[in-house]
């Protein structure tokens, strides 16, 4: 067989990991006080959702994230969950979302009673394509009573949430213009975003709401959780409150004047989450560089090419990505790599090929369709390049 571009990027991500095999994907890094903080915790018996890890690690979240409030939650999908239903979103309502995310940001709409309107992404952020989808949304919808109604379905556009692809942040500035001129509820899930920027800007906050996630496989680790970000108090106590089952202070009673969900982030995670912010910069730091020396290793290559940060941003590269010429050779490099004890893998399968989403409306998918057969993520632990 011809020495193909599957085989040269085989060899260039080789020579920039370690020897050590097998290579996962991606790895938390706990290397500081997480073994302190969370048997202060164990210690004196404050574990669960009451305690001042929590509190503190609101704190230093939100000042890190350059916003006002950040409110910690058990999972990123709870966040999302929880910003779906702050944004107003609910049954019979259509939410704009990328057809390329993992299922989590379509299934938080799902729970609202809300449907999936899956829009295609641009080869620059793999995010949302700002562009065509106002074109689009020119196409289908139309202003009626201070809302944005599809013009086919009947149905009002509610809210639209962008995703920060891999860590590479989206075009947010424009995407808030499009939702700000039809009244539409813009949401980040920033789930793999934490440490990027845009315009020097942290992603996240340029919305209603950005979800953040502290999933074992994310940048920042909390075992699980996640996090809602915002500029604006009332939706910060709203978050809050739907958050904490909606109790209201009422002595010993226990009184809730909502329907609110148990989503608060217990404190034994909290304490993480706090000893993983301290070593942040240290790990965002060795991201980039094996980024660097991914794209120096593969920049001569053909056939493939290393998925560098957009214009005028900075990536956390949560996730190093692989972009193939060829489907069939990015097919033989997850086949050769996995083989080798190098873990690699293909983008999630599209939203509106899942069967749940299949029927759900959308614009034209093209590029989301072509770019999943032919991207693969590569190891990107920051461990790997930690000096
Ligand atoms: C990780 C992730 C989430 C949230 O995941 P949880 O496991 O619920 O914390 C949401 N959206 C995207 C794009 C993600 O990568």
């Amino acid at each position: 067989m011809m020495h193909g571009a599957a085989d040269a990027a085989l060899d260039a991500v080789e020579a920039v990991l370690p020897p050590q095999r097998p290579v996962a994907l991606h790895e938390p890094t706990l290397r500081g006080n997480e073994w302190v903080y969370v048997k202060e915790c164990l210690d004196s018996g404050w574990v669960s959702t009451v305690g001042s890890f929590v509190t503190r690690f609101e704190r230093e979240l939100a000042a890190y994230c350059g916003v006002e409030h950040a409110i910690a939650a058990v999972n990123g999908t709870a966040a999302l969950h929880t910003a779906m239903v702050v944004a107003g979103v609910r049954t019979g309502d259509e939410v704009i979302v990328p057809a390329l995310t993992f299922v989590g940001t379509v299934n938080a709409i799902s729970y609202c009673g809300a449907i999936p309107h899956f829009a295609d992404v641009d080869r620059e952020t793999l995010g949302l394509d700002p562009v065509r989808l106002a074109r689009y949304l020119d196409d289908v919808a139309v202003r009626k009573d201070g809302v944005t109604i599809n013009r086919e379905t009947g149905r009002v556009v509610r809210a639209l949430v962008m995703m920060h692809t891999f860590g590479h942040p989206g075009h947010t500035a424009a995407l808030a213009d499009i939702c700000k001129a039809r009244s539409i509820a813009f949401v980040e899930d920033a789930a793999e975003a934490i440490g990027s920027r845009r315009a020097g800007r942290h992603v996240g906050a340029s919305g209603l709401v950005g979800c953040l996630s502290f999933n074992g496989n994310k940048i920042v680790t909390t075992g699980g959780g996640g996090a809602i970000l915002t500029n604006d108090a009332d939706i910060a106590r709203r978050a809050r409150h739907l958050t904490t089952t909606a109790r209201v202070p009422a002595g010993w009673e226990f009184e809730h004047d909502e329907v609110g969900y148990n989503y608060r982030l217990p404190n034994i995670n909290a304490a993480m989450g706090c000893a993983q912010l301290e070593a942040l910069p240290g790990l965002l730091a060795a991201k980039r560089r094996l980024a660097e020396q991914y794209r120096a290793a593969c920049d001569t290559l053909a056939g493939v090419q290393f998925v560098a940060e957009p214009a005028d941003t900075e990536s956390n590269y949560w996730l190093c990505a692989l972009l193939f010429d060829e489907p069939a050779q990015r097919d033989r490099f997850l086949e050769i790599s996995n083989a080798k004890g190098i873990q690699t893998r293909p983008p999630w399968r599209p939203m509106h090929r899942l069967p749940m989403y299949a029927e759900c409306p959308r614009m034209p998918l093209g590029l989301t369709d072509d770019l999943v057969r032919r991207i693969a993520n590569i190891p990107s632990s920051p461990f790997l390049a930690l000096t």
